[in-house]
């Protein structure tokens, strides 16, 4: 099998680490029953485990009531519903006209016009013939003629006489009958998913039951009182009728079709639909013409009705719910991640200074596997003699390395290892270190600043250089170089001790011909004392003093220095 093929026959799983702790552990488990908790009381809250189906709906109304009226001309009339329920009737929808202007016995002729504030004339020449615009009611003849005693106004050919009056009449001529007029709304509903039939006459609903029943005690009673509607929906129906309007008549169908809880009843609800007071000025209410005619003599006769009234538009809208095991599943599914949560505040939680830097430091390295890659030059660890921990900071082309803030400081971690090794080869090479300071150890730190020292030294040792990332000294605050340990050149400097380890890495080869692999072992050395080992993801940096101590010993052979590079 190819090594190709080989790589499909596999399975990566992720690592975890477990970190034992009871504040850690109750932690997680107090988040993960609480966010148990939430997920299924939304589950129940909101139905999530059934699956919905819009609702499909018809309706239909039946007014009921007569009304006796005195109109101005007429007399009494009778007003049945033939008469006041409007000529046609829209889908989902009736009309009750509750304001009338009725122009009786108009015939085809010539009359004068309404007079308006442009439609006065004195002569003939202010009217022209043909003539007619949006509020005429007829076509002019071109003629002037006597509107009443005081006004003339320009003649036409028109339905006469013309509808003289423009308001509706105040009160509302209807107003008071149809306040008490009744409706029955039939509303079929189905919801096609679930093959559910229902009407909101319910089946124990029987003929006397509906011809008693009254809204005001019973919520589902399908009979209305159109007054009882016009005052739910918080309007004066005397106010409304003058002028008319449209009122809403909702029904909502929220159905749980669970057999245990199965519940479909409708629920309904009244608001005004059109605007009541911001369009005053511009033609408010709802109101149309239309005329019955009838021939006297042989001459077509007809009675025109500009007719004032409220419109009411029944709504059904509703869902069903039925429990789904899908829906369920998707459900639980789509919370899962919530669970991540818990994970994501803990992990935040460590991150805090509510643990100690040791612990936070452990975690993050049993965690974390740092890999060198192009982010590993950036990273500079760096050791100071006069502390305790190392610093990791960036590296900055801008600002000597020496004053740049770090980005974490981390303690030391020992590598012991080598420096055992290192310094029980020691003794055996016979070159007996003198533990001695070299220059001023052990005296006071220096009071002044040397002529030719850069400004970032604090050690007196290090030799300026152009680069900023290379301006590092060995301290932090002033003092003697670590140069000047009896240390320093036995673990650092040592020649025999350098070669031994080459030697170590390198059995058979010959170190001593190299100066340039004895300076990195020596670079190697300095680190592995001062700085043990450094994060993995970090570079090690070496202070200015120890390089030019390490390269006046090893010295490059063409004077080319490349820097150091960790193995
Ligand atoms: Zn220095
Ligand atoms: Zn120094």
């Amino acid at each position: 099998m190819s090594c190709r093929l080989l790589t499909l026959c596999q399975y990566e799983t992720n690592k975890l680490v477990r970190i034992n702790s009871v504040r850690l552990g109750s932690l997680k488990w107090t988040l993960n029953v609480v966010i148990l908790m939430f997920i299924c009381i939304m589950m129940l809250w909101n139905k999530q485990y059934q699956e919905l189906d819009p609702v499909v709906s018809s309706v239909t109304a039946k007014l009921k009531g007569v009304a006796l009226t005195q109109v101005p001309g007429l007399g009494d009339v009778v007003w049945d519903v033939v008469d006041y329920s409007g000529p046609a009737q829209e889908k989902n929808s009736f009309f009750v006209v509750t304001n009338v202007i009725i122009t009786k016995n108009q015939k085809q002729g010539k009359c004068a016009e309404v007079p308006r504030e442009d439609k006065v004339c004195q002569t003939d020449k202010d009217c022209s013939k043909g003539a007619w615009d949006q509020h005429s009611h007829g076509v002019q003849t071109g003629a002037c003629v006597k509107f009443d005693v005081r006004r003339k106004t320009c003649e036409v050919s028109a339905w006469c006489p013309v509808e003289t009056r423009s308001n509706p009449p105040r009160p509302a001529l209807l107003a008071a009958a149809a306040e008490n007029f009744t409706v029955l709304i039939k509303n079929n509903i189905r919801f096609p998913a679930f093959n559910y039939v229902r009407r909101n006459i319910l089946p124990q609903m029987n003929d006397a039951y509906l011809r008693g029943c009254h809204r005001g005690d019973d919520a589902l009673c399908p009979i209305f009182r159109l007054g009882d509607i016009v005052h739910q929906a918080r309007e004066d129906f005397a106010v409304l009728a003058v002028e008319g309007g449209v009122i809403g008549i909702q029904i909502n169908w929220d159905c749980n079709l669970d057999r245990l809880m199965e519940r479909c009843l409708p629920k309904y609800s009244f608001r005004r639909l059109d605007e009541k007071e911001s369009n005053r000025t511009l033609y408010p209410g709802l109101n149309f013409r239309f005329a019955r005619y009838h021939s006297e003599n042989g001459v077509e006769m007809r009675t025109l009705y500009k007719a004032f009234g409220i419109r009411f538009d029944v709504m059904v809208f509703g869902k069903a719910g039925k429990f789904s095991f899908i829906q369920l599943v998707v459900y639980i599914g789509s919370t899962l991640s919530y669970y991540a949560l818990t994970t994501i505040f803990i992990d935040w939680l460590i991150g805090t200074s509510c643990y100690k830097m040791e612990a936070r430091q452990n975690y993050s390295e049993r965690k974390l596997y740092p890999c060198p890659g192009s982010l590993f030059q950036c990273i500079l660890s760096v050791s100071f003699v006069d502390e305790d921990q190392l610093r990791l900071v960036r590296k900055s082309r801008k600002k000597s390395l020496q004053n740049v803030k770090p980005l974490s400081v981390l303690p030391r971690k020992e590598n012991n290892g080598s420096h055992l090794r290192a310094m029980l080869e020691l003794p055996k090479q016979g070159s007996t270190p003198k533990l001695t300071p070299v220059n001023g150890h052990g005296s006071k730190p220096l009071p002044q600043r040397g002529p030719g020292e850069p400004v970032w030294c604090l050690c007196g040792g290090c030799s300026s250089t152009p680069l900023h990332q290379e301006e590092l000294c060995c301290r932090r605050s002033r003092g003697p170089c670590i140069t000047s340990s009896p240390l320093f050149h036995p673990l650092v400097l040592s020649r025999p001790l350098l070669e031994a380890l080459l030697r170590y890495r390198d059995p058979l080869g010959d170190p001593a011909g190299s100066t340039d692999a004895l300076r990195h072992c020596a670079y190697e050395q300095y680190i592995a004392w001062r700085l043990g080992v450094p994060p993995a993801d970090s570079h090690p940096v070496v202070p200015r003093c120890c390089v030019d101590k390490i390269r006046a010993e090893f010295p490059s052979l063409d004077g080319d220095y490349k820097g150091f590079r960790p193995r």
